[in-house]
């Protein structure tokens, strides 16, 4: 997920830089043709169009840049106001004066702009939306919330004889979390999974504590399978392959045997 929000947002980056560029351009023809036409400066209007923006560019324009129309002149072609009753240049009566003005057909290179400009916003919006999907798919791909495919539950399959100070235990998106301050000899803590594949399953274990043994005892069918004494991990996780197991219930009992301050967390990969 988190490669194919980057390997989106690339392509979108580009399309985005072309479509921006391109919108630009033909903003800047069109307003330099039109401009004209309409009696303006059309260098004014496309040096605002680059250092201002098309859009304010074209806002500005539509709001004062075209007040006045200019058409040609009947006979000789110059550019003159519609509302000039004769040619400033040539003196012949202005044929259009009085007539309704001509209905314009939008121009190629607005509507080339106004594509490009949509194509520009809209990959905009699609980048934001692969940055999103990303930084959510990254936040969510830790090593913990990966295991909730095979999830521990709590079992209870022995009653405990001994006594314990400050026994907390939780099963948080399927991670068997505990703290165990203080216990008697033989307490223990009792959690259970259902394993899919043992082949590519690894049991997960990182315990701190002080002093020892600190026992998980894996079993199946009342068989233990094999016994770890988590009091000589480290701060690292230790990885338990589940090869010594089948497909099927596997019960998980962590026996303390003298440690103190005992926290940690246990999970499936
Ligand atoms: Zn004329």
């Amino acid at each position: 997920m988190a490669t194919a929000s980057l390997l989106i947002f690339i392509p979108l980056f580009f399309i985005c830089l072309a479509a921006s560029l391109a919108f630009v351009v033909l903003m800047a023809i069109w307003l330099y043709k039109d401009s004209r036409l309409h009696g303006q400066d059309p260098v004014l209007w496309v040096l605002i169009c680059i250092f201002a923006s098309p859009i304010i560019a074209l806002i500005l324009y539509l709001a004062f840049g075209r007040k006045q129309t200019l058409l040609p002149c009947q006979s000789c072609q110059a550019p003159i106001p519609h509302t000039a009753q004769y040619c400033e240049h040539c003196g012949a009566a202005n044929e259009q004066y009085g007539q309704p003005l001509p209905h314009r057909k939008m121009n190629g290179f607005l509507k080339g702009a106004i594509a490009t400009g949509a194509v520009s916003l809209l990959s905009v919006v699609f980048m934001f939306v692969a940055l999103f999907a990303f930084a959510m798919s990254a936040g969510g791909g830790s090593q913990v919330t990966g295991s909730a495919s095979v999830p521990i539950h709590g079992a209870s399959v022995t009653v405990n004889s001994g006594w314990a100070l400050v026994s907390i235990e939780n099963h948080d998106n399927g991670v068997w979390n505990f703290t165990l301050n203080k216990s008697s000899n033989g307490y223990h803590l009792d959690s259970a999974f259902t394993l899919d594949d043992p082949s590519t399953r690894t049991l997960m274990a990182s315990a701190e504590c002080t002093g020892g043994p600190l026992l998980l005892n894996i079993s199946q069918d009342g068989q233990l399978v094999e016994s770890i004494d988590l009091s000589r991990a480290e701060s690292q996780p230790v990885a338990i392959p589940l090869d010594g197991c089948t497909a099927g219930t596997v019960s998980l009992q962590l026996v303390n045997e003298g440690a103190t301050n005992i926290s940690g967390s246990i999970w499936v990969e």
